[in-house]
């Protein structure tokens, strides 16, 4: 697994949105996720340990490649399009990095070699 900040900052991130996202739609606290949130989480996360541009990446939202299968990436969009307006307010920095300095990022440094082996 990928030590970088850049990565940990993403990994934590994912896990705050689904976790937001879960709580006020499925009625679980703290720590827990519903199995299907679970499932989301954990997908996720395999697919930023597998993305090719590593701590070079843009954020998902603006990746060129989309290496999410499309039911996936319909519910993370989901979760990203809820959580997101709540994350300034309750997350402030790491909702700054996110959108502003991540998401910021034009374009992908290039891959990682052997990264990236594409949907799965
Ligand atoms: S390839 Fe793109 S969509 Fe997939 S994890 Fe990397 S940045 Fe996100
Ligand atoms: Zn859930």
């Amino acid at each position: 697994m990928n030590d970088h900040p850049r990565m940990r900052r993403e990994r934590k991130t994912i896990k705050i949105m689904i976790h937001l996202y879960c709580h006020d739609h499925h009625g679980t606290k703290g720590d827990d996720l519903c199995p299907a949130c679970q499932e989301l989480q954990d997908y996720a996360l395999m697919r930023l340990d597998r993305c090719p541009f590593q701590e070079g990446k843009t954020t998902c939202a603006n990746c060129p490649v989309h290496c999410y299968k499309p039911e996936m990436r319909k519910r993370i969009a989901e979760v990203m399009r809820y959580a997101g307006p709540k994350m300034v307010f309750r997350h402030p920095v790491l909702a700054f990095w996110h959108l502003v300095i991540d998401g910021t990022r034009k374009e992908p440094r290039r891959p990682v070699k052997g990264r990236g082996k594409g949907a799965s």
